[in-house]
């Protein structure tokens, strides 16, 4: 990579059309004539779920058909899509449902399932970590996240969609770490060359998707702290707030954005449209006990809470205000913890929480099954 070129730090495109902006932005820095010819290249989007882009949780199939054309057009061929879903999804399934397997087919670019990956094994620090060998053999990286909210972490970006490119019981055992230190030094070893982000319609609660917020804008960067920081803005948070992105600021990763420093964003035309932050009209405070909890797991208990008649809603609040204690256990840690410390009147979610007591089966349990366990439950 000839990473000497001079390009704005963050480079931002608005509108509405996924396919002419990711040209107009890739074009703007050079992208494709920054890259050696006969390099491998490996574009990882974010599928966290098989669900389409459209409903905010993966990244939009057209700006990832937007850079092969731009690759190939610039005489790259040795392309691949690379990607891992979440614990509890099937990664092929995401690549058909979101519009990825026609790409493929369209355009001769293999699709890789990270999950059925070789993994090596490197250390940071002092603590090892498996990382899968398809992300490691690349030459050039281009990372597609989505800009999004995320329930444990507040939101999702360029530095955490690197966890699709670990294998699954890695990815379980980052929540088991707490998520933001593995986060902060996974982006140590896996570094992107590129950034496009995909702000057009994430979902500014939710990793999985389900209340898109449409953005209408795209940016493109390397520097992964620098875009998720400016992202942070966008959706009304403090960086700081959001520990793996100050942790991998610490590492050297990236530079802090800062509103008042002059030449950071080039804006190549101007927002057209405003957005919505995203308001619950129900609150969870003091209802949940999660401890290393994986995100599909805790996402899917908070969906069930969102969606649950307001009937068995206000039983779970009066329940929660009686007992003085959560309703809900629900992680990795509850595996070690018998009996709960609760005992009964709290619903364990997910297989994690077998030995506990009453549960919700499944690693995830899916919405629909957490709100029928709860009416049975509470009623
Ligand atoms: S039950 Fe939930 S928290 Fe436990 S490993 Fe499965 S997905 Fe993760």
């Amino acid at each position: 990579m000839n990473k000497d070129e001079k390009t704005p730090p963050i480079t931002v495109i608005y509108g509405n059309e996924p396919s002419c902006m990711t040209e107009l932005l890739l074009s703007s820095v050079n992208l494709g004539s920054s890259i050696p010819k006969g390099s491998s290249i490996g574009i990882k989007p974010n599928l966290v779920v098989a669900k389409p882009a459209h409903k905010g949780g993966t990244t939009t199939p057209e700006v990832v058909e937007g850079i092969i054309k731009h690759l190939q057009a610039h005489g790259h061929t040795h392309i691949t899509i690379l990607e891992g879903s979440w614990i509890g999804d099937s990664t092929k399934r995401a690549y058909k449902k979101c519009g990825y397997q026609q790409i493929s087919e369209t355009y001769n670019v293999p699709l890789i399932d990270t999950k059925d990956d070789d993994v090596i094994s490197v250390k940071v620090g002092g603590t090892s970590y498996k990382v899968c060998r398809s992300v490691s053999d690349v030459d050039v990286l281009i990372n597609v996240p989505v800009l999004k909210g995320h329930c444990q972490t507040l939101m999702t970006g360029a530095l955490k969609n690197m966890k699709g490119c670990i294998p699954d019981s890695e990815k379980r055992r980052y929540h088991s770490m707490g998520l933001h230190d593995p986060i902060a030094d996974i982006n140590q070893v896996i570094k992107p060359d590129w950034i496009v982000m995909d702000a057009l319609c994430g979902d500014l609660g939710f990793e999985e998707g389900g209340n898109p917020s449409t953005m209408h804008r795209m940016m493109v960067s390397r520097d992964p702290v620098l875009l998720d920081s400016y992202g942070c803005t966008l959706m009304g948070l403090d960086a700081h707030d959001v520990d793996y992105i100050i942790k991998a600021a610490d590492f050297g990763i990236g530079e802090l954005y800062d509103k008042d420093e002059a030449d950071t964003l080039l804006e190549l035309n101007s927002p057209q449209n405003s957005y919505d932050l995203p308001t619950f009209d129900r609150s969870f405070e003091g209802l949940i006990d999660q401890r290393d909890a994986c995100s599909a797991c805790y996402g899917s208990l908070v969906r069930a809470l969102l969606e649950t008649d307001d009937e068995i809603y206000d039983l779970v609040v009066k329940a929660n205000k009686k007992m003085e204690k959560p309703v809900f256990a629900i992680g990795q840690a509850f595996e070690q913890i018998e009996p709960w410390p609760y005992g009964e009147g709290t619903l364990g979610i997910g297989s994690c929480t077998a030995q506990g007591g009453t549960h919700v089966r499944g690693c995830p349990p899916n919405p629909e099954k957490i709100k029928e366990a709860l009416r049975a439950f509470i009623s």
